[in-house]
């Protein structure tokens, strides 16, 4: 994901960003800024990988619900891995 003030890419486990102190603040310029989970990226990335790993589990693993399971698992982490991203910080959404 990329700052919307630097557009400089931010890693997640910033401690910066990966933080309970607000506002969180961009690691290169400082600026703050709300990290917020994208419903439309989260799924972009979610459902390709957890319907394929559906389809190929039916393929090769009928009623294996270990497979559905690692196939969830991989959906959701993608999901999140690729799904924050950062806007302006905005005092009005403090609690978001
Ligand atoms: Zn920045």
């Amino acid at each position: 994901m990329n700052c919307p003030h630097c557009s400089s890419k931010v890693n997640l486990r910033d401690k910066t960003i990966n933080t309970k102190e607000l506002p969180r603040r961009c690691p290169k310029c400082s600026e703050p800024v709300t990290l917020y989970l994208d419903t439309p990226s989260f799924l972009k990335f979610a459902a390709p990988i957890f319907i394929i790993g559906s389809i190929m589990r039916s393929l090769f693993f009928p009623s294996n619900t270990v497979v559905f399971a690692i196939a969830l698992g991989l959906g959701l982490l993608a999901g999140y891995m690729n799904g924050y991203q950062l806007k302006p910080y905005e005092e009005t959404n403090i609690n978001s």
